[in-house]
């Protein structure tokens, strides 16, 4: 085993939805570990007064702040991780679905990765260092519930991106990977769970518990690391159990 293979000193991160909740972790997490973290978040600016992390503006939903923040990527000394983590949910059945609400959620949690990824690979490709990109999923992309047709749709297809950009990367040593949380007590969990729901679901999860961000963090920091050198092309499921009934 590499000595310091959980160092990420001299490399770059950038963590899409930096925040809050998972994303929030992973980049403190990384940062933590000398990463020089590059965190997003929708506002125009925030203090950062971490070590080693840096905020910049993004909004997915706009192309304009998406083209902005792809142009910026390419001003960077090199790019070692992507964290393509922020994401929205939206909940409607698929026979009250608006179709601006679909466009949003597939715009925000597939195109735009797809759109970071095409870029930080670029850098990747051109710095001949490989890589590592995760994809933060859901078990939504692999399995479903009532009223998720959009955010399943487009984290199942977040699933089918990772895989064929693993393939087309596995030759420069770039890894991808999608990682699936199971239910995650942030502020996106509290917006669509009642404190009732989240209780019967502590039920339900095989390890009787609603998991912290930093449980998720743990797992991509990982599969982020130099001691992952053979996992690509990967669905990573961290849900306690959920979807194994
Ligand atoms: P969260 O607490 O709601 O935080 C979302 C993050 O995404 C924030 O940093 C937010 O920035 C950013 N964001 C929101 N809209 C954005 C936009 N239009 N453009 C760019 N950034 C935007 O979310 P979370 O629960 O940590 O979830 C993180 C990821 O994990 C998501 O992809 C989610 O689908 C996935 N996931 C979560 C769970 C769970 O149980 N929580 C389970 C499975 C998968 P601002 O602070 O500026 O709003």
């Amino acid at each position: 085993m590499p000595k310091n293979y959980l160092s990420f000193k001299g490399k770059v991160a950038i963590v899409t939805g930096g925040t809050r909740g998972i994303g929030k972790a992973i980049a403190d997490q990384l940062s933590q570990l000398d990463c020089h973290v590059i965190y997003t978040g929708t506002k125009p600016q925030r203090f950062s007064s971490k070590a080693r992390q840096e905020y910049w503006s993004l909004d997915l939903s706009d192309d304009q702040s998406t083209d902005v923040f792809c142009r910026k990527l390419h001003q960077l000394p090199g790019v070692d991780i992507l964290v393509n983590n922020a994401g929205i949910n939206i909940i409607e059945p698929v026979d009250e679905i608006s179709v601006d609400h679909w466009d949003k959620i597939i715009k925000i949690n597939l195109t735009a990765p797809m759109r970071l990824m095409k870029e930080a690979a670029k850098i990747m490709k051109r710095d001949r260092k490989g890589g590592r990109i995760l994809n933060i999923s859901s078990i939504f992309g692999l399995v479903s519930k009532e009223k998720r047709c959009a955010y399943s749709a487009s984290k199942a297809g977040l699933i089918g991106l990772t895989r064929a950009a693993a393939l087309d990367l596995a030759a420069n040593n770039i890894l991808v990977n999608a990682l699936c949380p199971g239910f995650i007590l942030t502020d996106l969990t509290k917006g669509i769970l009642t404190q009732k729901e989240i209780k019967q679901l502590s039920k339900e999860i095989p390890l009787g518990r609603l998991a912290q961000a930093t449980e998720v963090s743990q797992a991509a920091i990982f599969l982020c690391s130099e001691l992952n050198t053979y996992i690509t092309g990967q669905a990573v499921v961290v849900d306690g159990g959920a979807t194994i009934r």
